[in-house]
């Protein structure tokens, strides 16, 4: 299967930011071997607080343009309008992106779809920030009942309501799911904006290309500590190609059911553990407001009632002997945190 790999920094900030981002892009794919198959930037960003650096904006696609002209390398940017299709189309750039935000309103989604029809751009359609595949899919259909060729998706995770390691939770089987009910689609991820941070990248980038995903969208900053968003997560060039060139490119199982099994019980891993972890905070801080209030540790008959909370979904005796010693382990561990 041929990978797609797109890389470029979260946003275009100057014309100097982008060529020697670019530049040092090709220059580290080429010594690793690989091709840049786009270069990325946001021109336009939309951030959730006011305040924030919101993109060069129009001033940034020439400096696109000169990317494109110096590397011969495509470049794709997310669009959020009609007009701004317009815009790129006017600078010759044929490769957007609908972004998670926008991927909420189908309205707009509709707009953008309208702008494109039966041209010969690129478009790839990330998940909305919420979990409804239903969506994701109306939004991919509406770019191919608008006749466009080239369709991708790209999963980069989804909002939770609560704070967990990652920035976005994967919730794999989604583009799984996905995949099983459009063969035919490409789907790639975006480990960068599903880690929040540079740490988790690779890790997260190998796991999209165990389960068979069709290339990667990565941000890179030729300086990442200096970048005016999403600084957290950039990493540099040669961090990039190091780490395509070191990726595991045989995907496991491709028995789809079985993959998606695997999906479900990585996403109940993730969660487990989130919870545990979260678990453990909490109960250290009752703990402490126990201590200040001179109540004692133990309280046998709220433990009772925390035992019922996990004896409620069967009475498989197995199970029930497995979820006992597991409580016991957990109710001592507490204890002794408490203590
Ligand atoms: C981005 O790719 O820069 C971006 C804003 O992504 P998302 O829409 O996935 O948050
Ligand atoms: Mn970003």
């Amino acid at each position: 299967m041929e990978r797609i790999w797109i890389a470029g920094p979260c946003a275009a900030e100057s014309r100097e930011q982008i060529l020697t981002t670019a530049a040092q892009l090709v220059t580290s794919s080429q010594e690793a071997g690989i091709e840049l198959n786009f270069f990325r930037a946001g021109a336009w960003k939309m951030r959730s607080a006011p305040g924030g650096f919101t993109g060069a904006g129009e001033e940034a696609l020439p400096w696109l343009q000169e990317v494109q002209n110096t590397h011969h390398i495509p470049v794709c940017v997310e669009v959020m309008n009609a007009k701004q299709v317009e815009l790129c189309a006017k600078h010759d750039i044929r490769t957007v992106w609908v972004g998670a935000r926008t991927g909420v309103n189908p309205i707009e989604v509709q707009r953008i779809a309208d702008a494109v029809k039966h041209s010969d751009f690129t478009v790839m359609v990330k998940n909305p920030i919420i979990p409804d595949l239903k969506l994701w899919m109306g939004n991919i259909d509406r770019f191919l009942q608008a006749g466009i060729q080239n369709v991708m998706a790209v999963h980069r995770g989804f909002t939770d309501a609560q704070e967990n390691v990652y920035r976005n939770a994967p919730v794999w089987q989604l583009p799984i799911e996905l995949k099983v009910q459009m063969p035919e689609l490409p789907i790639l991820c975006d480990p960068s904006h599903l880690s929040g941070n540079a740490l988790w990248v690779s890790e997260l980038a190998q796991v999209a290309m165990t389960y068979g995903f069709n290339g990667l969208m990565v941000e890179c900053h030729c300086c990442p500590e200096q970048a005016l968003s999403d600084q957290k997560q950039q990493i540099t060039p040669k961090e990039w190609a190091v780490m395509i060139a070191k990726l595991d490119l045989r995907s496991g199982t491709t028995d789809m059911s079985l993959v998606k099994q695997r999906s479900i019980l990585e996403s109940i891993d993730n969660q487990l553990s989130e919870l545990l972890y979260q678990r453990m905070v909490t109960a250290d801080e009752i703990g402490r407001i126990k201590r200040q209030q001179h109540i004692a540790v133990v309280q046998p008959q709220q433990w009772q009632q925390v035992v019922k909370r996990y004896q409620k979904h069967t009475d498989d005796a197995e199970y029930q002997e497995f979820i006992n010693k597991f409580l016991e382990l957990l109710h001592q561990s507490s204890i002794k945190r408490q203590n």
